[in-house]
């Protein structure tokens, strides 16, 4: 299998959970990128102190401020990283912040499903178009046909709470906010896939597995995967995808999960 080897990888949500193994792992490879841009929302916050001890020791991570849910912080974002690539493209966009609200069916209201998925799936939708440039740029500039996501892709963390057919966890948690921004997530993630891949641009949904961070962990039990064990897999995985799994939804194993 081949070692996914990029120069350049943005993750959202880096300062805590998935977003911040990411980045930790990227810094461990063998041959780290180049360009590791760190987005959070609030970079000189308490909840942004392990990122910024990070970008003390490593010159190629650089911590960018971006809101999701906000279209004039990500165009802002989009430009930062532009200044900083100097003329390259961007290989790997990782669209992970994501927010959940333990509500039920009942609970729920106009706000919460409305903040839920602008943050989760809005989020994801305006990142790819303000990135498609530099996405394009990337995929210009790598040698060879096909899709990889070392030359160009955006990687939706999803999660299998958005499938319809493998419906699992109704009976300890409803998040019906959650449930259908991930849904709408899932296709989104099909549709980056059918219009970007003219320009070879691979576009997948992933399920981390239910892992040990501050959303997996919301709900008082201990889910059984580390941050470190779903990243690692993660990685594995988008090392293997070719042109053949554009569009794919798959686990941090490589399964592939029920729409
Ligand atoms: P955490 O709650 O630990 O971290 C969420 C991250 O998203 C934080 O960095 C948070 O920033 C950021 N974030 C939330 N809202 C926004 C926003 N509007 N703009 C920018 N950043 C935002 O979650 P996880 O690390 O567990 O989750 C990462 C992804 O994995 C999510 O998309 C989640 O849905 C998915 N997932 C997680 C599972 C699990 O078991 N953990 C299972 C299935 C999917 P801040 O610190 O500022 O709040």
């Amino acid at each position: 299998m081949a070692e996914l080897s990029v120069h350049s990888v943005l993750v959202t949500g880096a300062n805590r959970g998935l977003g911040l193994g990411f980045v930790q792992h990227f810094l461990r490879m063998p041959k780290p990128p180049q360009w590791i841009f760190a987005t959070c929302r609030d970079p000189k916050g308490q909840r942004a102190r392990d990122i910024q001890n990070l970008v003390r020791k490593h010159p190629n991570l650089i911590i960018i401020t971006l809101e999701t849910a906000d279209p004039a912080s990500i165009k802002a974002a989009a430009a930062k990283v532009e200044e900083h690539l100097g003329g390259s493209g961007l290989n790997l966009l990782i669209n992970n912040a994501g927010m959940a609200k333990p509500k039920t069916l009942e609970e729920e209201t106009l706000e919460d499903l409305t903040e839920t998925y602008t943050t989760n799936t809005v989020g994801p939708l305006l990142m790819g178009q303000a990135f498609l440039p530099l996405l394009k740029k990337a995929a210009q500039g790598s040698p060879g046909s096909g899709l990889s996501c070392s030359k160009a892709a955006i990687v939706n963390i999803s999660s299998i709470a958005g499938s319809i057919t493998s419906f699992i966890g109704w009976e300890s948690v409803q998040c019906v906010s959650y449930r259908c921004s991930k849904a709408a997530l899932n296709m989104l993630s099909k549709c980056q896939s059918l219009a970007y891949k003219e320009h070879g641009i691979l576009c997948v949904a992933l399920h981390p597995g239910w892992v040990q961070t501050d959303m997996g962990s919301s709900a008082g039990q201990v889910p059984p995967l580390t941050v470190d064990d779903s990243v690692q897999g993660m990685l594995k995985v988008l090392s293997s995808l070719s042109e053949k799994n554009t569009g794919a939804y798959l686990d941090w194993e490589g399964n592939v999960i029920l729409w």
